[in-house]
């Protein structure tokens, strides 16, 4: 058996996807070509890209409005990529940004380069919420007092903060916000794929699709169409939607082993009965981990409540000293990948969509032994 991998990203992928993987590597469907060594423009890879687009519209129930476009650069590149296609829609050349952790605070550094850039909301600073003091980045900030500025070209948020373990519960409409016009950007990288998406309060989400959707090398962004077309004249034409919705993913040469892969995990994810099942799923995997942690007194989650991520699960054992016990003895009963970001420190478990309830058993199982042997 495999070892179970809680890795925040590249992270597991379904075995299954990996062995169908394995098993066409060399002779795709009797082409007599692996899928790396096709041209990107022939039948068979365009069937691959077709379904793969198919199969995403289908699990999210993408409306036709929205462009879905496979590009490069991970989500840390449309970090640029954003504000130099949508910043332009508006004369004002402004956009917000709701800082909840390390990634968006990344997406907001970047953006600076492209306008008038300002805040919306933080988490920066100590908050008390349900007579708990909330140290900053360990909190979400109340959708509704979110302040975005009515002549924004668009509002940023990052709906799961895989560091700081922190997810966006439910994401407003912007007219409730008093601001219909502004459009909603959130970076999904890390819970894409894992709930559904409601589009009617989204104008775009893009992912690195090294968590939930495959291997890293593809960036999916799911953007609607009247958003397209407003790029600055100093956007790469490789990065402006335009160009890449107009050649169907292909203005150049795409990731095209990583597509075929996402595919495979998309047609896996349909098989596990869509979106909404596997949701149920990771609701109950959070819901043991959590409840397995908040009962122990010897290991602790710091995140606020109402804000904790169902895909990243940083904890700490209040005894430090054992860190490095921890992870080697959990190594060796075929934990992996359980350190917790430098930043934040102690552990952190990332149970995405492939890391089954059987694994989450497996490690509260080690969780309560170690704790038995060391409490
Ligand atoms: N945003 C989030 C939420 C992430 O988790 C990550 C990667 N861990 C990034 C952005 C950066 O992604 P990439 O490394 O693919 O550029």
């Amino acid at each position: 058996m495999r070892p179970w991998n809680f890795s925040a990203g590249p992270s597991a992928l379904p075995l299954e996807v990996l062995q169908q993987a394995a098993a066409e590597l060399t002779d795709w469907h009797g082409c007599g070509m692996s899928v790396m060594e096709m041209s990107h423009r022939g039948v068979q890879f365009t069937q691959i890209r077709d379904e793969a687009v198919a199969d995403l519209r289908s699990l999210l129930s993408i409306p036709d409005e929205f462009e879905v476009l496979f590009m490069q650069g991970g989500a840390t590149a449309e970090n640029a990529i954003v504000p130099l296609n949508l910043i332009g829609r508006r004369s004002a050349g402004k956009a917000d940004y709701v800082l909840t952790g390390i990634w968006s605070n990344k997406s907001y550094a970047e953006a600076q380069r492209y306008g008038d850039i300002a805040v919306a909301a933080t988490s920066g600073q100590e908050k008390v919420i349900d007579g708990v003091a909330q140290a900053p980045w360990t909190w979400y900030p109340d959708a509704g007092e979110w302040k975005p500025r009515r002549d924004a070209a668009y509002l940023h948020i990052c709906g799961n903060e895989t560091i700081g373990g922190l997810e966006c519960a439910a994401w407003p409409s912007m007219a409730s916000l008093g601001a219909p016009d502004v459009p909603l950007v959130v970076d999904v990288s890390s819970h894409f794929l894992s709930r559904p998406i409601d589009f009617s309060k989204v104008g775009m989400v893009y992912a690195g699709a090294q968590k939930n959707a495959g291997p890293a090398g593809v960036t999916v962004v799911i953007v609607r169409k009247d958003l397209i077309g407003h790029a600055l004249p100093a956007c790469p034409s490789a990065f402006n939607y335009s160009n890449v919705a107009a050649a169907g993913s292909m203005f150049n040469t795409p990731p095209t082993f990583a597509i075929y892969i996402a595919g495979l995990v998309f047609k896996w994810l349909r098989r596990q009965g869509g979106i909404e099942a596997i949701e149920q799923a990771n609701i109950a995997k959070a819901k043991a981990l959590y409840s397995f942690l908040d009962q122990s007194g010897f290991y602790v989650s710091r995140v606020q409540r109402s804000a904790r991520s169902r895909m990243n699960v940083p904890f700490f054992l209040r005894d430090e000293s054992l860190n490095a016990r921890f992870l080697e003895e959990a190594q060796a009963a075929g934990l992996l990948q359980l350190r917790g970001h430098k930043s934040v420190g102690g552990m952190r478990a990332s149970i995405y969509n492939a890391v089954p309830m059987e694994a989450v058993q497996a490690l509260i199982n080690y969780l309560q032994d170690f704790e038995r042997r060391h409490g």
